[in-house]
């Protein structure tokens, strides 16, 4: 990384920063350091070896990232102990820094330790959307007691060399133990950097103003298009709510982004202009995530995923609005390329989920178990004995031999990445052999639902045969091409 944004991150003090992002000109100026920086790591040294394009994914995306955050600190809607966090733990910790503890745990395990965790900690919630993943309601009382979350907290930065926290629900802003929260456990692992999706309808003054205090949490807000959409998912009313908690956060200097299920009905409008313009224009949202509908949790059925044919033309609208539009938008599934494919499981630099009954499932979207963090915690272990299973190895085992560790030309298709909704049958196999048990009522149900498994086969085979040709042509192919030796004249 550039030597003027590595001495500019070693600065301890908040007044330098602030002055550097205060001066328009000094900060367009670090601000495209930055960007050449990160292109010439990611792109012109490659240093795995990967295909180009994967490359570029990466590099445009955190492009965008870098713009998002430049033109939030232009109109002011950061505050300074946001900027101070964003900057120290963000980009210091999580980004650039040299992790002693991450070479540590390759030496001993032969593969470099996941990044960061999923952590629910609670299945509560104010909300009782339709298709929740979660089976999450506001009768729900099940949550993790503050002194597990804060070992899991300590363990992943002492085993891992993690600074990077992501925190789910239920709704986790409703999360209460021991008279503590949410913005409290931020408080105390002021070294971590958290990404929190809510649902945004209970951020008032006074969390927007411990969020701008804390600093090292960013929510991301779920919507389901604009109001006509986003209130027939989550109730009548919530868009209202989300607009006026945007408006909070903005005043506060809190940065945000959304967070978007995309379905069968809704998969047009949020690749819209309209869409965009709106959220990332209009309301100063800085990043976008997009989850495709995964049939488990409450009601779950195939019939709210989008289409083999509405995924293809996602991924061409994702690669244009990141490329031309220069936001960031992830799709959790499309952007398998940008991730080295499928994350899940605690694969190298990605994660695994814990839920707020201590269950460890591989990812969200995964909802299978063969350990208990507080059951592992009572018998001696700790966050490796779940890392090391046999049921997350057999996981990896699969990341590394379809994709992530394959040669160049043998690299399985990246667009189709998913451990369970794109190859559901090798899932099914694994959760079997491994003794792996579901985490709740719906992940039962679908086991031994047999039509289940056949729509889910076919989804996953008919996408990869809708995107074989993309990333044979332009992820594979010109790879191939530099191997050609020119034909003698
Ligand atoms: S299992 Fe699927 S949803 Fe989970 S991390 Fe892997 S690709 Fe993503």
């Amino acid at each position: 990384m550039n030597t003027a944004i590595k001495s500019i991150i070693k600065q301890p003090s908040l007044g330098l920063i602030n002055s550097i992002v205060a001066n328009d000109s000094l900060r367009e100026w670090v601000f495209k350091l930055g960007d050449k920086a990160i292109y010439k790591a990611i792109v012109e040294k490659n240093p795995y070896g990967r295909p180009v394009k994967v490359q570029e994914d990466k590099y445009y995306l955190l492009r965008n990232l870098l713009n998002s955050i430049n033109k939030a600190l232009k109109n002011k809607n950061i505050s300074p102990e946001v900027q101070h966090s964003a900057i120290n733990t963000f980009l210091g910790k999580v980004f650039l820094a040299e992790n002693p503890t991450t070479k540590l745990f390759e030496q001993k395990y032969g593969f470099e330790p996941p990044s960061f965790l999923l952590i629910s900690p609670t299945k509560r919630c104010n909300l009782n959307c339709i298709g929740c993943y979660a089976s999450s309601s506001s009768k729900n009382a099940e949550h993790l007691d503050f002194e597990t979350v804060n070992r899991i907290m300590n363990e992943k930065r002492e085993l891992w060399g993690s600074h990077f926290t992501v925190i789910s629900g239920g709704e986790p802003t409703l999360w209460r133990d021991n008279g503590k929260d949410i913005i409290d456990l931020a408080a105390k692992h002021d070294d971590n950097y958290f990404l929190m999706f809510t649902n945004g309808t209970t951020i008032n003054d006074k969390t927007a103003k411990r969020l701008a205090e804390v600093g090292n949490i960013t929510p991301a807000i779920s919507v389901e298009g604009l109001e006509k959409e986003t209130d027939a998912r989550r109730g009548k009313g919530v868009h209202k709510k989300i607009l006026k908690s945007f408006e909070i956060l903005r005043n506060y200097g809190v940065p945000f982004g959304i967070s978007v299920t995309a379905m069968k009905n809704n998969v047009n409008l949020i690749t819209s202009d309209e869409f965009i313009d709106f959220y990332f224009e209009e309301q100063g949202a800085i990043y976008g995530w997009i989850f495709q509908y995964m049939p488990i949790g409450r009601s779950y059925t195939l019939d709210l995923m989008v289409t083999p044919e509405q995924r293809l033309e996602l991924y061409k609208k994702e690669q244009y609005m990141v490329k031309n539009r220069k936001i960031f938008i992830a799709d959790f599934w499309n952007s398998g390329p940008a991730s080295n494919g499928c994350i899940a499981a605690g694969r190298s630099g990605g994660y695994f989920y814990i839920d707020w009954n201590g269950n460890c499932s591989p990812c969200a979207f995964y909802p299978y178990k063969t350990h208990n963090i507080k059951e592992v915690y009572k018998n001696g272990g700790d966050l490796n004995t779940v890392l090391l299973s046999p049921f997350f190895t057999s996981i990896r085992k699969w990341q590394d031999d379809y994709s992530y560790r394959k040669p160049t030309f043998e690299m399985g298709n990246q667009i189709v990445p998913c451990a369970i909704k794109d190859h559901y049958e090798n899932a099914k196999k694994t959760i079997i052999e491994t003794g792996a048990q579901p985490i709740d009522q719906p992940a039962a149900l679908a086991l031994t639902d047999e039509e289940y498994a056949k729509g889910l086969i076919k989804y996953g085979e008919e996408v990869d045969k809708l995107t074989q040709p993309i990333w044979e042509q332009e992820y594979i192919g010109p790879e191939k091409a530099k191997l050609r030796i020119p034909k003698a004249s």
